[in-house]
């Protein structure tokens, strides 16, 4: 059997480091707000690149964080909106609602399955604070014109990075290269001087707009051995409100000055993140190579399936959290995969705007990119530890699909 994603196989390549690590914190009787959270913030915001990293319960939590702290600062509304991507988990849009503020779904560009730019000007109205683009599947999305038109419409951009720790972004034209993109960062974060000479790192996701929220769902490119989440920003005014609004509203024990919520990284979650964080670049560049596989011997043609791979090709903005195919046949082949052992996901079967949680408000809408997507949709094995030989015979047995 060839599982989707092997948890104890992955995680068990961090030992015996892993299992250390969580024995100091059981045994140090400090169990939140220590060392290992303090300094996992501190590793996971230098890896970003961002001046401030805030661990949070989980990544709803996280996205949530940064709108209640927006509403805090009165940079929002009860009712504004903010555009998103129809097709992502539904996460991301009840992190919009519960901070009471209006998700706005936007259609996806059918050939990269992350937020259409253009599209979404066209949603745009004096409600409109904040785009929130999902590097869906860990590509990023479209951060250039993303940063257009937040610049000309006076919009945060907030990042929803849950799939995507450490995709680096780059220039279109230079996708198959390793130079970072350093347009829209210019005079801001990151001049282009220091870039070039190296003396900074690439940017990350996390540090592609104003706040960007992580989950650390054991799943996820880094996982910890339950929820976690992060917040990272480079806006210390905002990074304080999140912090204080994590902690029941509180900077001063027992003193409460906003309506907060408990959301908090613990010890054991944060010291495993430190022990799996270093191993991140390694792991993400072994999904690309099985991507590179995949998209090299798959019969993609002969078979009518697609990947949203092209035109920019493999590169270091995709962190291939997951590896999409689309198929009309998408049921017949997944259970073709299942009869010789191949376990594969679907990412996801319905899309948010039909589910019965939301169908009141979003389920009039017609998004027929979104529903194509979640109708073909099925996630191929990407487990970094994959082997050659399993990664040859999920292309052998995909290649022997009749549909
Ligand atoms: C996993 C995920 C989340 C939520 O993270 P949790 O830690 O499960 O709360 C949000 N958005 C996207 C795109 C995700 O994949």
């Amino acid at each position: 059997m060839i599982k989707y994603l092997d948890l104890q196989q992955l995680n068990a390549s961090f030992e015996p480091a892993l299992s250390d690590a969580l024995a100091r914190v059981s045994r140090s009787g400090w169990y939140l707000y220590g060392e290992a959270t303090a300094r996992f913030e501190q590793d996971f915001a230098r890896y970003c690149g961002t001046a401030h990293c805030i661990g949070t319960g989980n990544g709803l939590d996280a996205l949530t964080l940064i709108f209640l702290a927006y509403r805090e600062a009165g940079t929002m509304s009860a009712g504004d909106e903010v555009i998103v991507p129809a097709n992502t988990y539904i996460a991301t849009l009840l992190a919009i609602l519960r901070a009471g503020l209006k998700p706005v779904l936007c259609e996806p560009s059918p050939a990269t399955c992350n937020i259409d730019t253009a599209y979404a000007e066209t949603l745009i109205t004096p409600r409109t604070r904040a785009i929130l683009p999902v590097h869906l599947y860990g590509r990023l999305a479209d951060m250039q014109g993303i940063h257009d038109l937040a610049t000309r419409y006076g919009l945060k951009i907030i990042e929803d990075a849950a799939q995507a720790h450490g995709a680096i972004c780059l220039k279109a034209s230079q996708a198959h290269g390793t130079i970072p993109c350093e347009d829209f960062r210019r005079g801001c974060i990151i001049s282009s001087e220091s870039l070039r000479r190296g003396e900074e790192q690439p940017l990350r996701a996390g540090n592609l707009g104003d706040a960007a929220a992580f989950s650390f769902y054991p799943a996820k490119n880094l996982g910890a051995l339950g929820d976690g989440g992060a917040v990272t920003t480079n806006d210390a005014h905002l990074a304080t409100l999140v912090r204080a609004i994590a902690n029941y509203g509180s900077t001063t024990k027992y003193i409460h000055q906003y309506p907060g919520i408990n959301s908090r990284l613990d010890e054991l979650q944060a010291a495993a993140l430190s022990v799996k964080l270093p191993r991140l670049d390694k792991d993400n560049a072994h999904r690309r190579e099985i991507a590179r596989l995949y998209h090299e011997h798959i019969h993609w043609g002969r078979l009518h399936l697609r990947n949203n791979i092209a035109p920019q090709g493999i590169g270091a903005d995709n962190v291939f959290h997951i590896f999409p195919v689309f198929s009309p046949h998408r049921d017949k082949l997944q259970q073709h995969l299942a009869a010789h052992h191949i376990q594969t996901q679907i990412h996801y079967p319905v899309p948010p705007h039909r589910q019965a949680a939301l169908r009141q408000a979003y389920g009039m809408q017609k998004l027929p990119i979104t529903e194509r997507i979640h109708n073909e949709e099925l996630s191929l094995p990407i487990s970094p530890l994959l082997t050659d030989r399993e990664i040859g015979k999920i292309i052998d047995c995909i290649n022997s699909f009749i549909p």
